[in-house]
């Protein structure tokens, strides 16, 4: 393991649990420094004691340099291992294993922090055979938003990335936003190019109940929608969940064969156990999705696939148990 390897480990660690403290923020930091630093250097420095010369480096980092560098086993990285480990319950197990993909993540072309190879590969190494990469739209100017040229030229590099990681394969897609009026910030003719397409509100998430109900129901109609996302846009302890009548909602879903996402993020965790019993009731289709901004976070689903099972979500209505192929199948049907 070279030292950046370790310290991208690291990283990965600290993400899987959540952590965004000053801590993380660190590594991350001495990350980018090790890779602006020739190789040689950081071995020179390592053999000297002076790596914490380096501006970013501090104690932890160096002795995780110096660790790696000497070959054996990095003391720090094999406790994190351990400790970072995401929690499954036995019931949530039964879900995870059956999970043969991820349909909902964000790569640096959006507002995400590892590329789309990383992100695949991350992908394969716990387990998956497909991943769907679903960036933000144009309105998400924060987030740097996909234009339908970006997209293009994305799902160009998609084509050549799955040459090369075979038989893992990447779809595309993208997480559009539900503007005010429920219509999309991409048009037919984009939409339509791809395998997978999330919905999602992500402003005006104040709106009064009845017209949050309408603007969701419209794209829940859409054809090219599959998946619904984060349905209540809440932040626990941040942002409480917009409000919408459930019934129209849920029903909605049900009937244009959109699923219900179930989001993993330890912040969002939505939706919430009273509205996914709901949904269950009206004979949803589910998907469970880690909406991962880093490779860390891919390991995030066992937090949707506890809560799926301790609500009773039937297994063979999660769509990210199918094959891709299936998945497929599922997403261009007409109902
Ligand atoms: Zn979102
Ligand atoms: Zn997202």
């Amino acid at each position: 393991m070279t030292p950046v390897e370790a310290l991208e480990r690291v990283v990965h660690c600290l993400d899987r649990a959540h952590d965004t403290g000053f801590k993380a923020k660190a590594f991350v930091r001495a990350l980018d420094v090790a890779k602006a630093v020739l190789p040689e250097e950081l071995a020179e420095r390592a053999t000297a004691g002076t790596l914490t010369d380096l501006d970013g480096i501090g104690d932890s980092s160096a002795k995780v340099i110096q660790q790696a560098l000497a070959g054996g086993d990095v003391a720090y990285l094999a406790d994190l291992e351990q400790k970072t480990q995401v929690p499954l319950t036995e019931a949530g197990a039964v879900y995870r294993q059956a999970l043969k993909g991820d349909l909902h993540m964000h790569s640096r072309w959006s507002d995400g922090s590892a590329t789309i190879e990383a992100m695949a590969r991350n992908a394969m190494a716990i387990g998956h055979e497909y991943m769907v990469l679903t960036d933000h739209s144009p309105r998400l100017t924060v987030a740097h938003g996909l234009s339908p040229e970006r997209l293009a030229q994305q799902v160009e590099d998609v084509a050549l990335l799955n040459e090369r990681l075979a038989p893992f394969r990447i779809l595309t897609g993208i997480e559009v936003d539900i503007l005010e009026d429920g219509t999309l910030d991409h048009g037919d003719d984009v939409l339509s190019q791809l395998d997978l397409v999330i919905a999602s509100v992500h402003s005006k998430l104040r709106m009064e109940g009845k017209q949050m109900t309408e603007r969701m129901v419209r794209a829940i109609a859409n054809p090219h929608v599959d998946v619904l996302g984060h349905c209540t846009g809440r932040m626990i302890g941040k942002r409480d969940p917009s409000s919408f009548d459930p019934d129209y909602v849920f029903a909605a879903c049900a009937h244009f064969h959109t699923a219900v996402e179930i989001n993993c993020r330890p912040e969002r965790l939505d939706p919430p156990r009273p509205l996914l019993k709901i949904a269950v009731d009206y004979g949803c289709w589910f998907s469970i999705d880690s909406d991962a901004h880093s490779t860390g976070q891919l390991e995030w689903q066992p937090h949707g696939c506890n809560r799926a099972a301790e609500v009773g979500v039937p297994l063979d209505r999660v769509i990210n148990t199918f094959t891709a192929d299936r998945l497929l199948a599922w997403t261009r049907a007409e109902f």
